[in-house]
């Protein structure tokens, strides 16, 4: 198929192959059969509630009144069991045909309890945390009359200084895809008829974590092979999890906005992959044609976006306003409005919905569980990285007789990171209540020294002087919540304001001290890195972040995450990366015309799947089933197995990541330096041993060429396969393939 050739597109190009029918498919086409165009367009039409100006204001009555009508399909960001139902008997008692509405809201990573973001979460490297957020998510808000979250948002990207890095799960797309994999299965269990499941949206399609520069909605231009090896796998993964929904995105892939991509939305996701779900707008997003230079008119909106494959409209209303004009002049079908109209009708079907539109007031969780807090508090703590230790700085004995904990977000509650709600319950214990908890014979001094943001350094010299009276200090620095997520994008990425200060200033001192940081990125962490003893990457932990971050500085949790994303030494260094293709000249001796910049020492500050334990671990070589293989073996499903041994070396049982890179070093496309293809968490005891085992088949030592119509090559040769516990292992075995 080829390229989306924009407003010249004929409708006839698109919607060759309508969804495959499911369970409902009788009573979706009586249904269909019965709706008049008006009422057809109205299902593709969703609008936003009123959550942010409050019940009752904003677009409400606008909703009630399209409800009413037959005009409206779904909306978005509603929530509460009262408000939900009451606007559904609107839908189901009034309207016409009585069609149930469909609720969506961003449940990102929690709904009352916010779990950590979802970098962090990647940070992990264990799938089971996005799991249990997605099923403690999916339970309340189900039970408070939300049907549909907009998530997993599964952006890959090289841009930390992109604010929606912190939703996503960081650079590398196979982390991503099992990340991906694992919380649509969260959210959607076996079934989302279930009154404690969600449907799922997997966001953003395609490619929106290339903005250029790290701006967010920013230009994407990008080759077909790196589309479909670096941006489309974690879409496939959620797909094949048979994720309900998918979300398009506001960036252009190569010059076709994401909204009237019919390669992207139709060729590969409909077609190629078989979606039978259906695609959302990104808020606006059909509107927003116009404003890209790709759309004359709201009519040509409409008209391109649902050629392209967009199903269901967001906050704009250009396929309401203008897609009865377009059907009579020819420039929509009727059988793509009605395969749009299908898809949205069998969601409702499998949700339920025609039978039971109304949740049950009296069912809804009405705050966290203490179960859910637990789990958030053990996800917080399985996603904090131990960045350094240097002479076991950490843990913390709790036998100490006086911290100092110093630093703006020592005491703050700002702790739940980008995506949560106002309504979210707010975190009990700060990180200064919690470590007063945990070592309740200390004495416990708190000087917060500079704010988060501001230039002042007026408060230094008292959080000093704390710092100098105690004999250990803790500081807590990092970003505040709203310097990530949407829109938040930051040019410079180092710690604001006047922290970098303070850090220094305590360091001065001379006495042992550990930084913990709290942010939506990775930091350019600046000089004040190698005089900080220990730091530990806590990100945004959530609502049980203050305790978490004790539980790992006391030693009650030995840290175990890695880092999901490369953290630069600049700003200037940025994009910096670890699956990156060599350049010709990646190993001169004098290191003068490698790729790299005079100024600064080459690599990155910490690389990708780094992360420490206060126990010590050995990787050992991967040992191969077989060290030749065929091509055509592959292709007919057959594996190698790749068993890595891994040793605890030190005195106290924890946990290590085994990682399984690839690369291809002579390919028809030149491949990256490290993929990723496996990696494993596993609980090792002091002085012991584990073998993990992987398996490699075509997928994984395959990559994906330029052909636009899809084509995953296993080409012959050499390819090597490392293990380690970073992407700087270097111990590798040789497969060959025949
Ligand atoms: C974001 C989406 C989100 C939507 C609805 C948009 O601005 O890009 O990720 O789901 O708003 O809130």
């Amino acid at each position: 198929p080829a390229q989306a050739a924009g407003p010249a597109n004929p409708p006839e190009a698109v919607a060759r192959r309508s969804a495959r029918p499911g369970p409902h498919e009788a009573k979706v086409r009586q249904l269909l059969g019965r709706m008049t165009v008006e009422e057809k367009l109205g299902q593709l039409q969703q609008l936003p509630w009123a959550y942010n100006t409050g019940p009752g204001g904003g677009q409400t009555k606008e909703a009630e009144e399209a409800a009413r009508n037959g005009r409206l399909g779904s909306v978005l960001s509603i929530f509460g069991t009262k408000s939900s139902n009451a606007l559904q008997r609107i839908a189901v008692e009034e309207s016409r045909l009585g069609i149930p509405l469909l609720f969506g809201l961003d449940v990102i990573h929690g709904f009352w309890t916010t779990f950590p973001i979802p970098l962090a979460q990647a940070a992990s490297f264990d799938p089971d945390v996005a799991t249990r957020d997605a099923e403690v998510s999916a339970k309340e808000a189900r039970s408070n009359g939300v049907h549909w979250t907009f998530a997993p948002m599964m952006d890959v990207t090289h841009e930390p200084r992109w604010g929606r890095i912190a939703e996503g799960n960081g650079e590398d797309p196979y982390l991503t895809s099992v990340f991906t994999a694992a919380k649509v299965r969260g959210f959607q269990g076996d079934d989302i008829v279930a009154d404690d499941r969600l449907a799922a949206c997997a966001k953003h399609f395609v490619a929106y974590g290339g903005a250029e520069g790290g701006r967010d909605y920013n230009t994407v231009d990008v080759s077909e092979q790196r589309l479909r090896n670096h941006y489309l796998p974690p879409f496939k993964a959620a797909v094949d999890a048979g994720v309900a929904t998918v979300m398009a995105s506001f960036n252009t892939i190569s010059g076709v906005p994401a909204h009237g991509n019919t390669h992207a939305l139709t060729d590969i996701l409909k077609q190629e992959w078989g979606f039978d779900g259906f695609v959302v707008s990104d808020w606006t997003g059909v509107h927003e044609l116009i404003a890209h230079g790709f759309a004359a008119d709201g009519a040509d909106a409409a008209r391109l976006a649902l050629n392209a494959g967009v199903d269901m409209e967001m906050t704009s209303t250009d396929l309401a306003e203008h897609g009865k004009k377009l059907l009579r002049s020819g420039k929509i079908e009727i059988g793509r409005l009605d395969d749009a109209v299908a898809r949205i009708l069998r969601l409702k079907f499998a949700l339920g919905l025609f039978e039971n539109p109304y949740v049950d007031e009296d069912a809804a969780v009405p705050e966290p569980t203490p179960a859910a807090r637990k789990a958030a508090r053990e996800a917080a703590a399985r996603s904090m990285v131990l960045l350094k230790n240097d002479d076991r700085t950490l843990p913390l004995k709790r036998t100490t007789s006086s911290i100092a904990v110093v630093g703006p977000l020592a005491g703050s509650k700002d702790m739940l990171g980008a995506w949560t709600f106002p309504f979210a319950t707010k975190p009990t214990d700060t990180i200064l209540d919690a470590i007063k908890a945990a070592a309740p014979g200390a004495k416990v001094a708190h000087a917060q020294g500079v704010d988060a943001e501001g230039k002042d350094t007026g408060g230094i010299p008292e959080a000093v002087s704390a710092a100098r009276a105690a004999d250990f200090t803790v500081v807590v620095a990092g970003e505040p919540a709203a310097m990530s997520g949407e829109a938040a994008s930051r040019s410079d990425i180092t710690l604001p304001g006047a922290q970098e200060k303070l850090i220094a200033a305590v360091a001065e001192i001379g006495k042992p001290f550990a930084v913990v940081l709290l942010n939506g990125r990775p930091l350019a962490l600046g000089d004040w890195i190698a005089d900080a003893p220990a730091v530990l990457e806590a990100w945004h932990p959530g609502i049980e972040g203050g305790n978490a971050v004790a539980d790992v500085l006391f030693g009650e949790v030995n840290p175990g995450g890695k880092l999901p994303v490369t953290f630069p030494r600049t700003v200037g260094q940025v994009p910096v990366y670890y699956n990156h293709e060599n350049t010709g000249r990646p190993f001169d001796k004098d290191n003068k015309y490698t790729s790299k910049y005079l100024d600064l020492a080459h690599g990155p500050q910490f690389a990708f799947g780094h992360g420490l334990s206060y126990t010590g671990f050995e990787v050992g070589e991967p040992r191969l089933s077989t060290s030749r293989i065929s091509a055509g073996a592959l292709r007919k499903g057959d594996t190698v197995e790749v068993a890595v041994p891994v040793r605890n070396t030190g005195d106290r049982e924890g946990d290590e990541v085994v990682q399984l890179y690839l690369r291809d070093p002579a390919a028809s496309i030149a491949q990256p330096v490290r993929r990723l293809r496996g990696f494993r968490r596993v609980t090792v005891g002091a002085g012991r041993s584990t073998t993990v085992r992987f398996r490699l088949g075509a997928d994984d030592l395959g990559f994906w060429t330029n052909a636009e119509d899809g084509r995953l090559v296993v080409e012959e040769g050499v390819i090597e396969i490392y293990a380690g516990n970073s992407s700087e292992t270097t111990a590798k075995q040789i497969l060959t393939v025949t």
